[in-house]
């Protein structure tokens, strides 16, 4: 029998055939219950297409407590630009130099599919000793996290194993939870008093950046900049109405660029042209050696907009977007350097109808989350904004007794002769789901290393695939004691 890497490269590569972006994991949902079936073992497939295997104890060891190892089915499919790419019917084409797996310009998918491929290999080896194993393959991870639906009968275990972590020689330990929340009103438009003056405020080329694992690191939001610029002008006596504001890539994004057009009166231009000059200066100092490339522009031209927004609901949108919770919130009283709670206003939309926009919420403890929510609600409903939350996914505080967590830290070191790095996260990961269905199940999050993971230049090392693999065997065999 060939040597358990080969194995996991050989089941990676079955996978990699199967197209599996998110929302389409009928035929990778199948292909595993197919597996299972091929390979004598018991399986349940959900409504979601999450599949389910069951390996039942080696011989003397029923009474073991039970072992879930845990990945995703589902992928970010993306491709190098102009590359026919079809992520509904395509396959991912492998290239192994012997060191590193990619793909032949498009995502690898080893984000997550090397963690089935390894599940698989030890749901396939028989010379293992282990109490019962299961097999927990969730869909939609990337996009919406269906796991946070899964029926809690499944995590029935004693330790759950998750294989959607990055980094060999790290591992995984709490996580933050999160909750989209919006705000709207409706959008009351008026035509912009006769000699007006135009303003375009700008923001673009700021680094932005994940709003979880991205927020502490001191970047600009571009969207919450140009409103505060715009709330000083009011708050030095200058009138001005919106015409557009948009900007923002997406909730979960730390905002890049953002554009406003407003409407001034000519007889300020001087007066707004001296606070601008001073919010430039300060934000200069304040950002100039963080943002290297950032751009601030205002632009003030003659030709007036066609349409502007009430003064009523324009001053509320840029004042509530002034004062919302927007950065770091609270810090983890226990791990030096973690962020325990942040939110992020990450996108926002001026359209005929309505104004809108979301604001993000991430912490790993369900205190901190609901205290945003609190005043998240509080200002919209001061502001005259609707407010909603939705999308809550819980997050996965940190176990001080887990015995996983030590099991895999000794048998790392003894497999390397190197310390695993603990890491809690200020992410999303799988296990605040579980978590919350079964709060007495011990987890961990491990993987190999994958870098540049949802680009075409997603890369996964071979190297710490073996190590990886070893480690999932000597952390079963530890278990068994
Ligand atoms: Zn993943």
């Amino acid at each position: 029998m060939s040597n358990a890497l080969d194995i996991v490269l050989h089941e990676f590569g079955k996978i990699a055939q199967i197209p599996r972006p998110s929302h389409h994991e009928e035929r990778i949902s199948a292909y595993l219950c197919k597996w299972a079936q091929e390979h004598g073992l018991t399986f349940e497939k959900d409504e979601m297409n999450e599949v389910i295997i069951d390996k039942p104890a080696s011989v003397g060891c029923e009474n073991v407590p039970r072992v879930i190892f845990q990945a995703h089915m589902d992928m970010v499919c993306v491709a190098e630009e102009g590359l026919a790419y079809d992520p509904i019917s395509d396959s991912i084409k492998i290239i192994n130099d012997g060191k590193t797996l990619t793909a032949d310009g498009t995502s690898l998918g080893a984000d997550d599919g090397i963690g089935v491929a390894m599940i698989l290999y030890l749901l396939q080896n028989d010379s293992l000793r282990h109490g019962p194993i299961r097999a927990i393959f969730t869909t939609n991870e990337e996009d919406g996290m269906d796991s946070v639906k899964m029926d809690a009968k499944y995590l029935d275990g004693a330790y759950l194993v998750n294989l959607d972590w990055e980094t060999v020689g790290s591992i995984c330990n709490s996580c933050a939870g999160g909750d989209f929340f919006t705000f709207s009103r409706k959008a009351e438009w008026e035509k912009p008093p006769v000699g007006s003056k135009r303003i375009t405020l700008s923001f673009s080329n700021l680094l932005g950046g994940h709003s979880g694992v991205g927020i502490n690191k001191g970047h600009a939001n571009a969207l919450v900049s140009l409103a505060g610029v715009m709330t000083m002008i009011r708050q030095a006596g200058f009138d001005f109405s919106i015409s557009e504001f948009s900007g923002g890539q997406a909730p979960n994004a730390i905002p890049k660029f953002a554009k406003a057009i407003v409407a001034v009166k000519a007889e300020d231009i001087d007066g707004i042209r001296r606070v601008i000059d001073d919010f430039s200066a300060e934000f200069k100092t304040a950002f100039g050696n963080i943002e290297p490339e950032y751009v601030f522009k205002a632009d003030i031209d003659d030709a007036a907009p066609s349409r502007v927004l009430s003064a009523d609901s324009g001053n509320a949108l840029t004042e509530l977007m002034t004062v919302v919770p927007n950065n770091v919130h609270t810090m983890s009283p226990f791990v030096d350097g973690l962020v325990e709670s942040s939110s992020n206003l990450g996108e926002i939309t001026v359209g005929d109808d309505e104004i809108r926009f979301s604001v993000f919420e991430r912490s790993s403890v369900a205190y901190q989350a609901t205290q945003i929510g609190v005043i998240c609600r509080a200002l919209a409903e001061r502001f005259g904004f609707a407010f909603a939350s939705d999308g809550h996914v819980p997050g996965w505080a940190v176990n001080p007794n887990s015995k996983l967590t030590e099991i895999a830290c000794r048998e790392y070191k003894k497999l390397t002769g190197t310390d695993m790095i603990v890491e809690p996260v200020h992410a999303g990961v799988e296990c605040g789901a579980f978590a919350e269905k079964n709060p007495n199940l011990d987890m961990i999050a491990i993987g190999p290393t994958l870098l540049d993971v949802h680009t075409p230049n997603e890369s996964c090392d071979i190297e710490s695939v073996r190590i990886t693999t070893e480690l999932l065997v000597k952390i079963l065999e530890a278990i068994v004691g």
